[in-house]
This record gives structure tokens, C-alpha cells and sequence, in this order.
């Protein structure tokens, strides 16, 4: 009989420190021998490596979730060939998850009183729920909110995409990959006022 394991959602905004978190996180178990997985979806394309890297440096290697994978089977198969549940998973940028893997991380817990923390984003650049995302919030026993803090003092709430200018975009698709120079996280009022400056700086370029 398995214990009861639980299904996290840990959200927060770009660079609210999330891969650092889970990085510290996975620290934690190796100190106390406790067996962990890191994985994370294929999509983010920053690094060709098996690896989950944070700013400040450290990294822990992982596999790759395809868009395909079906994480209830790849799972069980691991735990099959190792002969035994490994009670902790953790899944970076788990808001490119697809509802079906979402769905099957749930069955795994279920099954097999497995833990898997899932680190990711709430919304796109226009403030639109990811898929991964909207059904972690749906069937996550345990939400937590990673915050941090607008350059106004406001929490953060937004993963405004801007352009090399600087200049706040509003239309193109969902996914694109990008740091620091792609993306900026703001709160809700400070969107808001940079989109009306970007759509002044726009007219005045056709007047
Ligand atoms: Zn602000």
C-alpha cells in the first residue's frame, strides 16, 4: 500500500525564480537520498541538453517530455525497471503540458501515491491561460503562488512580450521562447499603461 501522494501546481511569472526553486528542491532530496525525477516538455529550445538550468547557475539533468509522451506509461516503466516508485517527480515549465499529460501525472499520483510538483507559468503574453496550466489549476490538490514583485512594487502578474525596442507586443502566437530579452513580467497596471505606449509609439510611426 502506497502512501498518498499529491499533485502540486506551483505557479508564478517569468523570473519569479521557479527553476530555482524546483533546482533547490531536488538539491534537497539528493542530501537525503531520497529519489527524485526531474522532467520537463521538449518545447523550450534555450538549451539542446537534457538539462534544467537556472539563472544563477546550477543545473540537474532531465528527461524530455515530447508533445506525444504519455507520462503515466513512461513513468511506470521507469518504476518497473527500477523495482520500486520514485516518490517525488518534478516537471519545470509544466505550462507547455498538454491536458492529457496533466490528466496522466493526476493518474500517476493516484496509482501510485507519487508526488509530482509541477513549476510553470499561468499565462501567455496576453494574459491567456497555457493548457499545462489551466488544467493544473483544475486538478492540483496543493496551488501555490511564487511571487515576486513589479519594478512599481505591485506582484507581478503578467509575461508582457516585447519587442527589441523594448515596446510591449500584443499579437503573435502563444509560444516563444525567450528570456530576459523576449519577455518582462509586470504587474497588471503597469501592462497596461506600457500597452497604451506602445500603441502611441505605433500611430505616431504612420502619421
Ligand atoms: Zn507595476
Amino acid at each position: 500500500m502506497n502512501g498518498f501522494g499529491k499533485l502540486y501546481f506551483r505557479y508564478g511569472t517569468m523570473g519569479s525564480a521557479k527553476t530555482a526553486l524546483l533546482l533547490t528542491t531536488a538539491y534537497n532530496f539528493e542530501e537525503r537520498g531520497m529519489p527524485y525525477m526531474c522532467m520537463k516538455p521538449s518545447i523550450d529550445d534555450r538549451e539542446k541538453e537534457n538539462v534544467i538550468q537556472s539563472r544563477i547557475g546550477i543545473k540537474r539533468e532531465c528527461s524530455w517530455i515530447f508533445p506525444d509522451t504519455d507520462l503515466y506509461e513512461y513513468c511506470v516503466k521507469i518504476f518497473d525497471e527500477q523495482m520500486k516508485v520514485i516518490n517525488w517527480i518534478l516537471i519545470d515549465e509544466a505550462q507547455f503540458l498538454s491536458s492529457a499529460q496533466v490528466d496522466q501525472l493526476a493518474r500517476l499520483v493516484d496509482d501510485f501515491g507519487t508526488n509530482v510538483i509541477c513549476y510553470g507559468l499561468r499565462t501567455d503574453f496576453q494574459s491567456k491561460m497555457f493548457e499545462g496550466s489551466k488544467r493544473l489549476f483544475e486538478v492540483a490538490d496543493t496551488i501555490d503562488e511564487i511571487k515576486s514583485t513589479c519594478t512599481c512594487g505591485r506582484k507581478t502578474i503578467i509575461n508582457a512580450r516585447i519587442d527589441s525596442n523594448g515596446m510591449v507586443v500584443t499579437e503573435g502566437s502563444q509560444v516563444e521562447i525567450g528570456g530576459d530579452d523576449k519577455y518582462i513580467a509586470l504587474c497588471r497596471r503597469c501592462w497596461r499603461n506600457r500597452r497604451i505606449e506602445s500603441a502611441e509609439q505605433n500611430s505616431l510611426k504612420f502619421e
